[in-house]
């Protein structure tokens, strides 16, 4: 099926096209540069530049594909979880374009797309093999969740996730705390590169065997920001320089440990020789290397989308919405609402 997608939930406006599995279009906009200053996504903005980026974005995927309106089997769009906000634009414009071309309309799960990701072919292959059950790591901005996905569009379940700060909230706020812009990620992992990441030896949150038994597949980063805010403020407060590479890569160690420790973990306990990533932070030099040195050791299948196929997207939400279409469910109508909270067991809306 030829489907739309459209993903509005965070700091991205995304609208993609795909037949079936076949990536034709992939436009994003993204309002990052005016969150910067904040050092952090703000909601009123986020939202205001979804209205503002969505139409154009719209008609260059729609010309990139080489596509009409018309020829769409279905519209597909994110109702949740993100910023309400957000997602109410994404959302409104969605059900316009259904209302004025009759075509159906499938509100799709934000988390449940980063893993539809997955089966998009950007070569001539027509399409991915991709084999489930799988164990798949969403480590982003706003996310960081361990989920097990016996099959994309009918069983996916929450193994675990952060319980404060996400991966990518951390290395924004670490980052802010040694100087460097936002978003932070890509100014550690660079800073990191010349770093000694055995140099300080930073918390692994959640991992000692008392959270193990509780938290086993759950994460934490806030006491690992304030350990290194602690860190930092005692060397300037003894008159030291503050060595930023190797605390950089000593931090990019902890997250990039944890975050494979824990996924490693749940393919070995659970007996899924499978591990998908998706999300901004899987941009991370670190974070890649070690999960594929792991895995490898683990004989567990890794795969890694394209980076602009990890990051949010609108081309994952039609791709989720094809995988809907061909598996003969029902769209969604027009009486859903976006839904900031929306649980990853709520493939379709
Ligand atoms: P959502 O959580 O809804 O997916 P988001 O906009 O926060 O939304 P992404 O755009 O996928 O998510 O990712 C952005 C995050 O990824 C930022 O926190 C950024 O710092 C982080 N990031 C980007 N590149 C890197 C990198 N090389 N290393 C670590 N983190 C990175
Ligand atoms: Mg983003
Ligand atoms: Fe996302």
């Amino acid at each position: 099926p030829l489907v739309l997608g459209i993903e509005t939930s965070c700091d991205e406006t995304g609208v993609g096209v795909v037949r079936g599995t076949r990536l034709l279009a992939n436009v994003i906009a993204s309002s990052m540069e005016q969150h910067a200053r904040y050092g952090g996504v703000v909601p009123e903005v986020a939202a205001r530049a979804h209205l503002e980026a969505l139409t154009p974005t719209l008609t260059t995927a729609l010309d990139e594909a080489g596509v009409t309106l018309d020829e769409l089997d279905a519209i597909a769009v994110t109702s949740g979880p993100g910023l309400s906000g957000a997602l109410m634009v994404g959302v409104g414009a969605a059900k316009a374009l259904a209302v004025a071309t009759g075509k159906p309309l499938y509100a799709v799960n934000h988390l449940v797309g980063h893993v539809g990701a997955d089966v998009l072919s950007t070569g001539d292959d027509g399409g991915a093999e991709v084999e489930y059950p799988t164990i798949a790591l969403l480590v982003s901005g706003g996310h960081t969740s361990l989920l097990l996905v016996r099959d994309l569009i009918s069983d996916v379940e929450l193994l675990g996730e952060t319980i404060d700060d996400a991966a990518g909230e951390a290395f924004d706020k670490v980052a802010r705390l040694l100087g460097l812009p936002y978003p932070g990620g890509p100014q550690i992992d660079a800073a990191a590169a010349s770093g000694d990441p055995t140099a300080i030896r930073f918390p692994r949150g959640l991992s000692l065997p008392k959270d193990m038994a509780e938290h086993r597949y759950d994460f934490s980063f806030s006491g690992l920001k304030t350990a290194v805010a602690r860190w930092v403020e005692q060397r300037q407060d003894a008159g030291e320089p503050v060595p930023v590479a190797d605390v950089a890569a000593s931090f990019r160690e902890a997250v990039a440990d944890v975050l494979v420790t824990k996924a490693i973990a749940a393919c070995n306990d659970l007996g899924v020789p499978r591990l998908l990533l998706g999300g901004g932070v899987v941009a991370n030099a670190r974070v890649r290397a070690l999960a594929e040195q792991r895995a490898d050791a683990a004989g567990i299948a890794l795969r890694i989308p394209p980076l602009s196929l990890c990051t949010d997207n609108g081309a994952m939400i039609a791709a989720l919405g094809a995988q809907l279409v061909a598996g003969g469910r029902p769209p969604s109508g027009l009486g859903f609402a976006a839904d900031s909270t929306l649980p990853v067991t709520d493939i379709q809306a």
